[in-house]
């Protein structure tokens, strides 16, 4: 028996210290807007060089957003200013105030998906213009979502005048160094495709179903590192609502090979979704074989028959076998597990 595989895996946070987090992600942050409106001052050659600079900016700004939500939480400094400012300067790429994106993300956390409560639940569409079109909104809708419930203050209104100064201040002077043709050009189609790149996989795709029952089921986790590594932990959605303290280089424990499935589906990004219970408040079923542990299959031999180490089971997951038909198999609740074929199951 290897032992290796007998013990529950220790996360190694403790070499990310807080203050190796404020500098990664705010390092980050500085390549992410110096690039971003850097490469505005250059003009591209021809269609290819601009189709280049436009996926390059979406992509920055994409992270500036990513970087931003490691703000609201803390993650860019030890004092709300710092990370007020810092959130500021992540998302000037994007020209959106942190003001409000500050303020309705963390009742996003509090009500996920929950219809009136939720202010992300906005992006709910019906059809694929629907969701485009509410994507590009988004932001600027959250203002009038959190006024019409009472949520703005006299400071968030000065906050948010100055934060709009500041942004229309360093546009203003890009405008008049590049010119209205680069400017608009360089930014409009790079802000409708980050909008539908941030809401769509990481925002709607990540709440698919938008269940309203145990917090395992309201989100969803990506498999693998590329999308990991892309979003820079905004994949690893599920753990992130479970655990929100956790910055997003400390989500890198709770990445999860994708499960084998048939070559057709090798490319396509996967997410575990975890089936609701019919019973009220309850995600769990008796398990039938086990999982993963970070990102390193369980070995299903080396354990006994009704042999569980840590916790327990309380989350099922769709998870195709062998390219067969999606079935229940049992996951655990953001944390280190050490199980297998509890019912006698197959290895998975
Ligand atoms: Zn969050």
């Amino acid at each position: 028996m290897n032992l290796d595989d007998s013990q529950p895996r220790k996360h190694s946070r403790t070499c990310w210290t807080r203050r190796r987090i404020f500098f990664l992600s705010r390092s980050i942050i500085c390549a992410v807007v110096a690039v971003s409106i850097g490469t505005l001052f250059l003009r591209p050659g021809n269609f290819l060089e601009y189709i280049i600079d436009t996926l390059l900016r979406t992509y920055l700004m994409f992270i500036g957003t990513v970087m931003a939500h490691e703000g609201v939480h803390g993650h860019l400094g030890r004092s709300r200013t710092a990370n007020f400012r810092w959130g500021r300067l992540a998302l000037l790429p994007t020209m959106v105030p942190f003001t409000n994106f500050r303020k309705t993300h963390h009742m996003h956390h509090a009500y996920t998906n929950i219809p009136g409560q939720d202010p992300d639940h906005f992006m709910k569409s019906r059809s694929l213009i629907e969701l485009v079109l509410r994507a590009l909104a988004m932001p600027h809708q959250w203002f009038f979502w959190l006024w019409q419930r009472g949520r703005i203050k006299k400071a968030d209104l000065i906050e948010l005048a100055l934060n709009y100064f500041v942004i229309f201040a360093v546009y203003g002077a890009i405008l008049a160094s590049v010119g209205p043709f680069r400017l608009f050009w360089g930014m409009t189609p790079a802000l409708i495709l980050v909008s539908v790149l941030l809401w769509y996989p990481f925002a709607v795709q990540t709440h698919e179903g938008f269940s309203t029952g145990a917090a395992e089921s309201r989100s969803h986790n990506y498999y693998g590192r590329f999308m990991y590594w892309f979003s820079l932990g905004l994949a690893i959605h599920r753990e992130h609502h479970l655990q929100p303290k956790l910055s997003w280089i400390e989500l890198k424990e709770y990445v999860e090979d994708r499960p084998v499935v048939s070559r057709k589906l090798l490319l396509m990004p996967r997410r575990d979704i975890r089936l609701e219970s019919p019973t009220p408040g309850i995600v769990a079923k008796p398990p039938s074989y086990s999982t993963h542990v970070g990102s390193r299959p369980i070995s299903n031999t080396n354990t006994e028959p009704g042999a569980v180490a840590t916790g327990f089971f309380e989350a099922l997951r769709r998870t195709p076998i062998n390219g067969e038909d999606p079935v229940a198999t049992p996951t655990c609740r953001g944390s280190v597990f050490v199980f297998a074929k509890i019912n006698g199951g197959d290895p998975a």
